[in-house]
């Protein structure tokens, strides 16, 4: 009888997990998620407009109509937009078509885990470029990393998770011009900054742009995500993306989302930045703990005199859901949280007027 070890892939019994735990909290702010939920003009559209669906039948092939609203939407051409289920799936995908055994990808750790999970699940290497002290991108150097690697890609997170730093869009079209291969930016909290590529797809076709109805858009049960690419690229991407891979229903409410975005949604992406704001200026007088700059709608808490583990806790014993990314490179003092609605944002900031990291020892 063979053993697991013999049959799965080494590089996927090496790998740890993407894993979170359930922990019910009266509030959650732990996944970065629109605290407001889908206005309810957006949730009776969809199901008005899905009421009389088979379901028995396959959504479209194609689904060519909520292509054209996406490229609409973005300013892009509908043959270079990619949906996916979540952009999980179109990173995927992409790195399903770009990484054979041994490929290389440029990362800049700490930034979301999936990218290097499925690298390495694919038999890829991470060649990881730490960012400068304050966090932001070291572009310079990571096109030199890449450059030697001879990467595929250089994957960038902007606004990054979970650190909030946009990348520099000077530094970023000159990562365009000197590099040769692909550059993926992931745009998944471009909203709460106004980020935005794609004007630089029409002279970059190597340039890839993810984003997301999972944040702003307050869809992540849904699971719907987008690439942004030149339409040569998408026609790749479309052999190694799953058929069907988004249902009817989720399809439709993304039309819709974008049909009411400026009504309905674009008002509580501004609500949530001014949370944002508030929150970042009632912690500024801390002297026991600082809070980055975010661009995003979550921050990141430098908690140096109290270990990040212990905090989550006694933040959870409030009723605070938060998450404890102690062990991501360069963040052992770190937790981060996203935004709530006031009344949520109001009892983090009271947990903290009342803390003392005496409290916690
Ligand atoms: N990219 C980034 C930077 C993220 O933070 C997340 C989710 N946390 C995703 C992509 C994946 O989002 P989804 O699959 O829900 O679209």
């Amino acid at each position: 009888m063979r053993t697991l070890d013999e049959l799965i892939k080494p590089a996927v019994r090496r790998l740890r997990a993407y894993t979170l735990t359930p922990r019910p909290a009266p509030i959650k702010l732990n996944q970065n998620e629109n605290p407001f939920g889908v206005p309810s003009a957006i949730v009776a559209e969809t199901l008005r407009r899905t009421a009389g669906r088979d379901w028995a039948r396959y959504p479209d092939f194609v689904p060519t109509d909520l292509q054209a609203t996406l490229a609409r939407f973005a300013g892009w051409r509908p043959e270079g937009v990619v949906i996916g289920n979540g952009s999980n799936e179109i990173i995927q995908a992409l790195l399903t078509m770009l990484v054979a055994p041994g490929a290389a990808i440029v990362l800049s750790e700490p930034t979301f885990t999936v990218y290097r999970l499925m690298v390495e699940a694919l038999g890829g290497t991470v060649v990881n470029v730490p960012p400068r002290p304050d966090f932001s991108y070291d572009l310079p150097a990571m096109l030199d990393a890449a450059r030697r690697a001879q990467a595929v890609a250089v994957i960038l997170c902007s606004p990054n998770n979970p650190t909030g730093v946009t990348a520099s869009e000077a530094e970023l079209c000159a990562l365009l011009k000197a590099f040769d291969g692909f550059v993926v930016v992931d745009e998944a909290y471009r909203e709460f900054c106004d980020q935005n590529c794609v004007p630089l797809l029409a002279d970059f076709p190597r340039l890839i742009v993810l984003r997301t109805f999972s944040k702003a858009m307050a869809m992540a049960g849904l699971r719907i995500g987008y690439g942004l690419v030149a339409p040569e690229v998408a026609a790749e991407l479309n052999k190694v993306k799953l058929p069907y891979n988004v249902n009817f229903f989720s399809l439709t409410a993304a039309q819709v989302a974008i049909e009411m975005y400026d009504a309905e949604l674009r008002p509580l992406v501004e609500r949530i930045i001014r949370e944002r704001e508030r929150v970042a200026a009632a912690m500024a007088d801390a002297d026991w703990l600082t809070l980055l700059p975010s661009r995003a709608n979550f921050h990141l808490l430098h908690t140096p005199r109290i270990a990040p583990g212990r905090l989550c806790e006694a933040l959870l014993a409030r009723g605070i859901l938060v998450r404890d990314i102690s062990h991501y490179p360069m963040l052992s003092e770190y937790i981060r949280f996203n935004i709530g609605a006031p009344e949520e944002n109001d009892a983090l900031l009271a947990f903290f007027k009342d803390a003392r990291p005496g409290d916690f020892t």
